[in-house]
């Protein structure tokens, strides 16, 4: 080759020496021969600290670099071994790929740019590697990305959440900084260990910076927080308030459809059996009319509501209790607060069981459903938290290792992300 110095720039090896490049028939593409430049050479892989040489290690290797055109490209260079004092015996570090790394770290860092905003088919067809693969490059990029920043630095309005990531209880529980919108911890399981780790990690003197602490109703979550952050106001989560209401909803109207379901058998006149049909089939449809915001209701739906209300009543009492929920909540404040008020009693009266026990159900968290109103946290955060969760359990689909999808939620919500090579930086310079 020519000009070896247009290779190196090509490849993005400015601290590296390009010493030839050849086509190989077996790899099916084009290997650069390359060797850091003097001052990068012989340093510890792991901490990057000249050391002396120590052997020529298991001789030339190869790393996957970006695409030239449509030729895949690698870099192969010797790989010897340092002995470095704090690390023992070690593969020499390379400028071009992270410790241990088959790939360089351009491409590392694509991947991980691209696996965030692309179908996992899609980007693996693309970049020509499996989604293993694209797993362990993640996890590699998101620990560099670890390494650099303090998620958990400045925090004071955290969200905790538990979310399931796979059918038959498996959990992550994952904290959100409400007031950046950034995902900032996730682990597997959802119990007071796990969330003790986040406690341990963030360490007592920024636990007690906490002002507020949102999170659904689960005991062992008011239990860690309580113990750890006693100072933190802790805060419902509307969209879990709203959601028991939604699901006691449901089970009346499936109460209601079976029972219609039912006297259909007891009719023997054919035109009557043919009515409650028609109307078991219109309540068994009238789920999202019932479930749906009033505001967002197609012409159609709204027709349904009115038909409930005139010939179901138990069911649209039902939809007006969990209208009323809704309410107290989209008023927020005091009016929030007397709603509520209202709410609780109106429950307590409905004869309808299942509301009634909703409204024991709510009475046992008015302490933090009433801080949830009157604290500055707006439902809108807390929503856009729980858009972010649905997004986290989609990534899901694909991963054998919870550890993997954890490191691309981070890379997706985390706030920070690799730069795409050779492009200007498109992150906020850090603030740490
Ligand atoms: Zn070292």
């Amino acid at each position: 080759m020519p000009n070896n110095r247009i290779w190196a720039d090509m490849l993005g090896l400015d601290r590296a020496v390009v010493e030839g490049v050849v086509f190989d028939e077996d790899a099916g593409g084009l290997v650069a021969s390359v060797r850091p430049k003097a001052r990068e050479a012989g340093r510890c892989g792991v901490c990057r600290r000249r050391c002396p040489g120590y052997d020529a290690g298991r001789g030339r290797r190869r790393w996957r670099a970006l695409d030239a055109g449509t030729l895949m490209v690698w870099i192969e260079a010797d790989a010897p071994r340092v002995a470095c004092r704090e690390h023992g015996v070690t593969v020499a570090g390379v400028p071009w790929a992270r410790h241990g790394a088959g790939h360089t770290r351009d491409f590392d860092d694509q991947v991980a740019w691209m696996a965030t905003r692309m179908a996992q088919t899609t980007a693996c067809r693309l970049l020509r590697i499996a989604w293993p693969t694209v797993g362990s490059i993640i996890t590699r990029v998101g620990a560099d990305i670890d390494a650099v920043h303090d998620r958990l630095a400045g925090l004071r309005r955290i969200g905790i959440d538990e979310i399931s990531y796979k059918k038959g209880q498996k959990y992550l529980t994952i904290v959100v900084d409400h007031d950046s919108g950034r995902l900032v911890w996730a682990a597997v399981g959802a119990n007071t260990a796990t969330l003790r780790a986040f406690f341990d990690q963030l360490g007592p003197d920024r636990a007690g910076e906490l002002t507020h602490i949102s999170a659904d109703a689960a005991p062992w979550i008011a239990l860690v927080c309580d113990q750890s952050a006693p100072q933190a106001a802790r805060i419902a989560d509307p969209f879990h308030i709203v959601k028991w209401a939604t699901e006691e909803l449901d089970e009346v109207r499936k109460g209601l459809w079976r029972t219609i379901r039912r006297s259909e058998g007891t009719t023997r006149d054919h035109r009557d059996k043919r009515i409650s049909k028609t109307e078991a089939l219109s309540i068994k449809r009238s789920r999202w009319a019932l479930w749906k915001n009033p505001e967002n209701l197609t012409e159609r739906q709204a027709a349904k509501l009115d038909w409930i209300a005139k010939t179901h009543p138990v069911l649209h009492h039902a939809w007006a209790l969990k209208e009323g929920l809704r309410t107290v909540f989209r008023l927020g404040g005091e009016a929030g607060v007397d709603a509520l008020d209202r709410w609780l009693k109106w429950a307590a009266r409905c004869r309808i069981p299942g509301f009634v026990r909703l409204g024991q159900r709510v009475r046992a968290q008015r302490e933090p459903i009433e801080a949830s109103l009157r604290s500055g946290l707006s439902n809108g955060l807390i929503e856009s938290t729980n858009t972010k969760i649905r997004v986290l359990t989609r990534m899901a689909y694909g991963f054998k290792s919870p550890e993997t999808l954890i490191a691309l939620a981070m890379l997706a919500l985390g706030g920070h992300q690799p730069d795409l090579p050779g492009r200007p930086s498109t992150n906020p310079p850090t603030q740490e």
